[in-house]
């Protein structure tokens, strides 16, 4: 099969689990944004998907991300993911559509001077973290989101569009998907548009609708393995 083909075949594939789990749960398929991650696979993947319809594509590494955004010359909205340094958040704005990891006050600042700098609107989800074991881990833990969304919202150049989570590994992610939708209503309560869940990824977005996600990010089950640093 060509790459083509194996791309088609792997967005059908998820496609139809994505559409079975929102029957399941009774959602509409509209409600759902898919987000393919694309990290590790190269632009001539990207131009693929565009291809085949996708508009939304994900990167978690700058800057990877900014060099295939600056590659790939298609109508796509560019989901950064990842870890993100403060020294780099402004270069990430200039190409970025939605940052999915914002999880700490500065980064929110220098995304907004970024933003404001390259004349662009950035929608910013706040990662939440609800492994308190481990300190390493990327986001914030929920008492800290209402401080957060405040200082997404008042920054220039920003839009608070909601919440991402990453389910901490080995664990059933049920209870956190249904924990980060308590906090979303939470949040909704005081900002009504940051409506936005981003939760559930190759092993887990069945239960991620099941929960009420509203983006998925799905890189494995639709472009398989490749490269190590995922
Ligand atoms: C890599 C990545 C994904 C996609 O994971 P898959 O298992 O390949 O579907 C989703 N979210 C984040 C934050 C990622 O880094």
């Amino acid at each position: 099969m060509s790459r083509r083909d194996d791309i088609a075949a792997g967005l059908a594939e998820t496609e139809q689990r994505i559409v079975s789990a929102c029957e399941t749960a009774g959602r509409p398929r509209d409600d759902i944004t898919l987000v393919v991650v694309t990290k590790t696979h190269p632009a001539s993947d990207v131009e693929i998907l565009a291809d085949l319809g996708v508009v939304d594509v994900g990167e978690n590494r700058h800057p990877e991300a900014g060099d295939k955004a600056a590659e790939v010359d298609r109508p796509l909205r560019w989901h950064f993911l990842g870890a993100l340094q403060t020294n780099k958040a402004g270069a990430v704005a200039r190409y970025a559509d939605v940052v999915h990891s914002v999880d700490r006050a500065k980064l929110a600042h220098s995304l907004a001077r970024g933003a404001e700098a390259a004349g662009r609107t950035l929608t910013c989800l706040i990662q939440v973290d609800f492994d308190a074991t481990d300190p390493g881990r990327a986001g914030v833990v929920p008492a800290g989101i209402p401080d957060l969304a405040s200082a997404i919202a008042d920054a220039g150049s920003l839009v608070l569009g909601g919440l991402m989570t990453v389910a901490p590994l080995g664990d059933d992610p049920t209870p956190h998907f249904e924990h980060l939708r308590r906090l979303s209503e939470e949040l909704r309560a005081d900002r009504p548009d940051a409506s936005i869940l981003s939760a559930g990824m190759s092993g887990d977005f069945e239960q991620a609708i099941a929960a009420g996600a509203t983006h998925l990010r799905i890189g494995r089950s639709i472009l398989g393995t490749r490269g190590s640093t995922g």
